[in-house]
C-alpha cells in the first residue's frame, strides 16, 4: 500500500512517501507562505499516480475526532468549526486537504489529529476547574496536543524495552519548538500538558507555557496591552526567547557554556519546568517503567536530559552521563543498568505514524 503523507504546518510543509510502512521518498519546504501552492509543487514533482491514500496532520479535532478519520464534506465543515480553536494551524491543514482533493480526486483522504490521541484521558485531567456550564458552552477542555508523536513514542519504547504497551506505563517528553509532556498508561494517554491550545504547560522555544491566568489580566489592565498584544507576547515572544533572546537550544546550550548568566538561567526555568511534570505525572501514574525523550531538544540535547532528571534518584530514576553523551543517535537506553526506570531517547516520526494509522483505516 502507498500512502502520501502532508503535514501542513503554519510556515512549513513536511511530505512523505511510504509503501508497506517503509518511507521512498519525503522532503520539507521551509518559509511556506502559501500553503496550497507549496503542496502543488510538492504533488507536481511527486510520483504519486499509484497513491492509495493521503494522511493528512490536522492539529485540532476537538472532542469529536477521536481516531483517523476518511474525510468528506461533512468532516471538513468539522474541521473548519474548530478554527477557532487552532486559528494557526486548522487553516492551513483544511488547504492542503483541499489540494490534495482536487488533485488526487478519488484517492482516499484521511486526517490525523494531533488532538485525537488524548481522547482517553479522564475528566479529572480534561477538565479545567471552571464553572461547568461556561466551560461546556465555549469547548473550555483540555484537547492535548502532539498525540501523534506521543502515540509513536510511547509505542516504540515499549518496542525498545521488548516490553507490551499495554502492560507500560510511560512518561513522554516531546522537547522541540513546541513541547509536551504526556503520562502514557499501558498504551493510553492519561495525561498531557497542552490544554485548550499548545501555550499550556512546558517552556518552549517562543512560548510561555504555564503561567498565572492574572498575568493576562495585569497587562490588559495595568499595563494597557490589548488582548492581540497579549498573545503574540505569550505565543511568540516568551519561553526560552523571552527569557534569553534565543529560542533555539542549541543557541541557549552555546551561550550557557560561555558563561552567559541569561542562557543559564533559561536553561534551568526550561529544565525545572519538565521535572515538575515528571513529578505530577509519576505521582498519577502511581508507577512508571519509562521516561522517554524526543523531538528536536529531546533527542539532541544531553545536558537538558541530564538536568531535567537531576537528584530523582530515590524515584528510581537516574541518567547514564557516558549513555547520555555519547552522541549516538536512534533508540536507545540512557539509564544505568538494572534501573528501576528505563530513561529513552526515541526519534519521533509523526509522518511515519500518520502513513501507518491512514493504512490500518483503509484496511480496517
Ligand atoms: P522540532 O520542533 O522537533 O523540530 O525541534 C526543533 C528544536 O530542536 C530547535 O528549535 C532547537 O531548539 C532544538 N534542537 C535541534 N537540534 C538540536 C541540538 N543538536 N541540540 C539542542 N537542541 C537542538
Amino acid at each position: 500500500m502507498k500512502i502520501l503523507v502532508l503535514n501542513c504546518g503554519s510556515a512549513s510543509v513536511k511530505w512523505g512517501l511510504y509503501a508497506d510502512g517503509k518511507p521512498i521518498d519525503g522532503g520539507l519546504i521551509e518559509r511556506v507562505t502559501d500553503c496550497a501552492q507549496a503542496v502543488r509543487e510538492v504533488l507536481f514533482t511527486t510520483d504519486v499516480s499509484d497513491v492509495d491514500a493521503v494522511g493528512h496532520r490536522v492539529v485540532h479535532g476537538g472532542l469529536r475526532f477521536t481516531t483517523p478519520t476518511l474525510v468528506d464534506d461533512e468532516v471538513l465543515d468539522a474541521v473548519t468549526r474548530l478554527v477557532p480553536l487552532a486559528p494557526l494551524h486548522n487553516p492551513v491543514n483544511l488547504e492542503g486537504i483541499a489540494i490534495a482533493r482536487e488533485m488526487l480526486p478519488g484517492v482516499p483522504q484521511v486526517a490525523v489529529f494531533d488532538t485525537a490521541f488524548h481522547r482517553t484521558i479522564p475528566p479529572a485531567q480534561a477538565m479545567y476547574a471552571i464553572d461547568v456550564e461556561v466551560a461546556q458552552e465555549n469547548g473550555i477542555a483540555r484537547y492535548g496536543f502532539h498525540g501523534t508523536s506521543h502515540a509513536y513514542v510511547s509505542h516504540r519504547t515499549a518496542e525498545l524495552l521488548g516490553r507490551d504497551p499495554a502492560g507500560l506505563n510511560v512518561i513522554s517528553l516531546h522537547l522541540g519548538n513546541g513541547a509536551s509532556a504526556c503520562a502514557v498508561r499501558g498504551g493510553l494517554s492519561f495525561a498531557t500538558s497542552m490544554g485548550l491550545s499548545p501555550l499550556e504547560g512546558l517552556v518552549m522555544g517562543t512560548r510561555s507555557g504555564n503561567i498565572d491566568p492574572a498575568v493576562v489580566f495585569h497587562l490588559h489592565r495595568v499595563a494597557g496591552m490589548s488582548f492581540e498584544a497579549i498573545d503574540d507576547l505569550l505565543n511568540q515572544r516568551s519561553g526560552l526567547k523571552g527569557l534569553c533572546g534565543d529560542n533555539d537550544m542549541r543557541e541557549v546550550l552555546r551561550r550557557r557554556d560561555a558563561g552567559d548568566e541569561a542562557a543559564a538561567l533559561a536553561f534551568d526555568v526550561y529544565c525545572d519546568r519538565v521535572k515538575a511534570y515528571v513529578g505530577a505525572y509519576y505521582a498519577l501514574l502511581g508507577r512508571v517503567d519509562a521516561i522517554t525523550f524526543t523531538a528536536g531538544v529531546g533527542e539532541n540535547a544531553a545536558p537538558v536530559r541530564a538536568a531535567s532528571l537531576s537528584g530523582l534518584e530515590a524515584m528510581g530514576i537516574a541518567v547514564d552521563p557516558a549513555r547520555n553523551g555519547s552522541g549516538e543517535r536512534g533508540e536507545r537506553l540512557i539509564s544505568p543498568e538494572g534501573a528501576a526506570v528505563a530513561v529513552c531517547v526515541v526519534p519521533t516520526d509523526e509522518e511515519l505514524e500518520i502513513a501507518n494509522q491512514t493504512a490500518e483505516l483503509l484496511t480496517r
